[in-house]
């Protein structure tokens, strides 16, 4: 049974504490997730208006994405179980000026107490390092208020995705450390979706993300084969 402070995997948090210095340099360990942002961004701003919007980005790391976000007009919360990178973020935002509320939580903590206080969650590039994906997504849509919007991302569950988003991202093109992720825990559209629709969810649409080592760009469109993310709404207003 899957607990409000359980549902952590330590050595994951251990991981992601210990490349916590380098979060914000874009040339670094985390370049991918810098890359990535402006089309996240971009693709969630075409789907809702962050301006006024009461936001929460689950498993938020450094803070990338919660910037962005608040920079865009949200009101936005961060959670992450790492220390680090919590404090990286809370310094980064001194300098960049974007005000979130950065707390130590679980996604089950949170949404005990505040139950349907968010117009959108995002919850990207997390659900592959919890041990239950699933109790995540029920909280998130627990989060959001009827009539609001969730946002996740994550990768794929095939051969493809063993090639490109571990052999390919972190043996052969080095764009993420060793280890970053683990085959095992990444997801299939078809189980985001089922376990989102039994939390009460209904997908809105699906894109597919992709890494072209030539141009060593990213695009967002085709297939899900490897990285992808997912929008669903909370039926309601
Ligand atoms: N969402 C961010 C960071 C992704 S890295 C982005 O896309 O830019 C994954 C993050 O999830 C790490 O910061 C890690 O500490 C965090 N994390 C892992 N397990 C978690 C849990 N159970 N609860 C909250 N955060 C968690």
């Amino acid at each position: 049974m899957t607990t409000v402070r359980n549902n952590v995997d330590p050595a994951e948090v251990a991981k992601f504490d210990s490349l916590a210095a380098r979060w914000w340099d874009t040339e670094g360990d985390f370049r991918p997730l810098h890359q990535i942002n402006p089309l996240r961004l971009d693709w969630i701003r075409r789907n809702v208006t962050l301006e006024g919007a009461v936001a929460i980005d689950i498993g938020c790391g450094g803070g990338i994405l919660t910037e962005s976000m608040a920079q865009a007009g949200a009101k936005v919360t961060g959670i992450d179980m790492a220390e680090g990178p919590l404090s990286v973020a809370r310094l980064h935002q001194i300098e960049s000026g974007a005000e979130v509320d950065y707390r130590q939580a679980t996604a089950e903590e949170l949404a005990a107490t505040e139950s349907g206080a968010y117009d959108v969650v995002t919850c990207l590039e997390m659900l592959e390092h919890v041990p239950d994906p699933a109790a995540v997504i029920r909280s998130c849509a627990e989060l959001v208020k009827p009539g609001g919007h969730v946002f996740f991302s994550t990768i794929n569950r095939n051969p493809k995705s063993f090639v490109f988003a571990i052999v390919g991202a972190e043996y052969v093109l080095r764009l993420l450390p060793k280890g970053t992720h683990e085959y095992e825990k990444f997801i299939r559209p078809s189980e985001l979706e089922r376990w989102a629709r039994h939390a009460g969810l209904e997908l809105v649409e699906s894109i597919g993300m992709h890494y072209n080592p030539f141009t060593r760009e990213y695009t967002l469109g085709g297939s899900l084969d490897v990285n992808y993310l997912m929008y669903f709404q909370r039926p309601g207003n």
